[in-house]
Parts: structure tokens; sequence; C-alpha cells
């Protein structure tokens, strides 16, 4: 999707994988500055690794704890993370949106994305933001690394089990695990709620579905929620829009978003060919 935008924009990038060990990121950057690279991603298992290696820093990624996006500048290599505006921009896009100081923020997991979710959700200027997953030793660990947040993020978290208290209250409800991803359709995170699986899913009226997962869409989850009149967000548009604000960072002019969202559904398309070619 970088390479179709820049296409369109005629300039003279290109946006390629580069696939480094662990134990060779410090040499590849510096080798990357060598060669006058304008800026790069970094995913797993690097977002944190990357941090001291950089002269700078964005306030958005060091709450997050991780940075998905390098642009070299004068001053050196600067990092942020894309994940949180990449997360609110179809939120900001709602019509008529709900009043987020009076909603309440349901974030189903505790891993990597749902640090971007919650400072999205703190953006937002949430009532609260609760936090379910199914390690108490980790959701302990998760809530005590925001207790001295810049932004003032205060979030409670909860067992599985507490899922069908919480729900009803919830105007937003995210999950950010990845039950329900493809080659698992089958699964929805509400369905590891025993109390769940027996009772139908109750939720408010206008309480809004997001799932991160991004194929299939929808998800498992976001028919459940659908059924319950909830309003469905799926995964893509955050993966466009983090890329977006990414590719915007680096080339210092807008950046065509409709090209790039095309190009993935473009891509999502094919690779859904291949998966029922492996299948058939
Ligand atoms: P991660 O760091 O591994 O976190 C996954 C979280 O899900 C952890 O809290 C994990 O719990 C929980 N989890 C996994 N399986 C579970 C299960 N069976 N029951 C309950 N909890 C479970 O992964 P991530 O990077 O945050 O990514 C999570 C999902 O978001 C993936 O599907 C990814 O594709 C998607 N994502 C989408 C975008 C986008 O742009 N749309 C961006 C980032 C991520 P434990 O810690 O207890 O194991």
């Amino acid at each position: 999707m970088h390479n179709a935008a820049i296409a369109k924009l005629g300039v003279d990038f290109v946006y390629v994988p580069l696939p480094i060990a662990p134990e060779n990121l410090a040499i590849a950057v510096k080798g990357f500055e060598a060669m006058g690279l304008r800026g790069f991603n970094v995913t797993i298992p690097h977002k944190q690794a990357i941090m001291p290696l950089l002269s700078e820093i964005a306030p958005v990624a060091q709450e997050i704890g991780a940075v998905n996006t390098v642009c070299l500048t004068e001053q050196g290599w600067y990092g942020t993370n894309t994940d949180a505006e990449g997360f609110l921009a179809p939120l900001l896009q709602l019509s008529t949106p709900p009043n987020w100081q009076h909603t309440t923020a349901l974030i189903l997991g505790n891993g990597g994305a749902a640090r971007a979710v919650v400072a999205g959700c703190a953006e937002l200027g949430c009532r609260s933001i609760q936090v379910v997953g199914r390690h108490p030793e980790k959701l302990e660990q998760f809530r005590q690394s925001w207790q001295n947040s810049p932004a003032g993020v205060h979030l409670s978290v909860h067992a599985w089990e507490k899922l069908p208290d919480l729900l009803p209250t919830a105007g937003l409800v995210v999950n950010t695990t990845p039950i329900g991803m493809h080659p698992h359709e089958q699964v929805s995170p509400l369905d590891f709620s025993d109390s769940l699986q027996s009772a139908s899913v109750q939720i408010a009226a206008g309480t809004i579905a997001y799932d991160l997962i991004y194929t299939p869409r929808p998800t498992l989850f976001l028919q459940q929620m659908q059924a319950q009149g909830a309003i469905l967000f799926d995964g893509l548009e955050m993966l466009v829009q983090q890329g977006a604000a990414a590719l915007k960072l680096w080339l210092q002019q807008p950046v065509p978003v409709d090209v790039m969202r095309q190009s993935l559904l473009d891509h999502l398309h094919h690779a859904e060919l291949q998966i029922q070619r492996n299948i058939n």
C-alpha cells in the first residue's frame, strides 16, 4: 500500500521489507543512516529494542512503550508510534460520535496493540478504560505501566469472567486479541466466558464494537456484536491509517489514503483467493 501511494504521487522512493535478526538491529540502523534512508517501520521483535537507538522519541510512543515508525531528522533518528492514530482515525470520522467523556471503553486483551488502544481511548477522553485479560500477573503489570502516564491514563483491569458484568456498561468494546483471526474464524473472545456462552451478549444501544483483526472481515466477535445492534469497525482502516501516517511523516506531504486502502483491499482479496485455492 505504501508503494501504491508512492507511485500515485510520482516520487522517487520505495518501501521494502528488510528482515533483521534481533542481534543485528543496531548495526542495521547504522547502515540505514549510512545509506541515507528517509525512515522505516519496525515490527515485532524490534518495537522496544529500537528505542535506545533513537535520538528522540515522541510522547505517544513513550506512553505506548513501543515505536513502530522511525524517521531521519537533522538531529538523528526520531521514533514515534502511529498505531494509536490509526486506531482513532475511523472513530474520529463518525458522523454522530458518542460523548466520549461519558463513554466507558472496554478493551479485550493486554498485549502490544492494547497499549495503542489505551493511548487512543485516553486521547478521546473516555470516562473510564477497563482492560480484560487472562493472566492476572500480566494484567497487573499492564495496569502499573500506566500509573505514571503523563497523559494521566486511569484504567482498571479485570479477569475474563467479569466480561458479562462489564459489557452492558461499555460504549466502546475493542478486541485486541488475535481470537477469531484467520484461520481460527469460528472462535470469538466472547466465547471465553462461560456465563456469556449461556446468556446472550447484553450491550447498551449505540455501543461501538471494534475488532483490530482484518482477516476475516467481519470476525465472529463483530457478527455477535452486530446481532445485538452494535456499530462495527474492523482493523482494516487502522492498518491503512497507521501506514498513511508513517508515509506522511517520511515524505512530509499529504498521501493518497484511498489509494493505500484500495491496494490493501486488493492484496487481502488476493490472499483470500490464495487461501481458498490452498483449501480446495
Ligand atoms: P500480542 O502483543 O501478542 O497481544 C495479544 C493479546 O491477546 C495478549 O494480551 C494475549 O494474552 C491475548 N490473547 C491471545 N490469545 C488469547 C486467548 N485465547 N484468550 C485470551 N486472551 C488471549 O499481539 P498484538 O500485537 O497486540 O496483536 C493482537 C491482535 O491485534 C492481532 O490479531 C493483530 O493482528 C491485531 N493488530 C491489528 C492492527 C491493525 O492495524 N489493524 C495493529 C496491531 C495489531 P496473554 O498476554 O495473556 O497471552
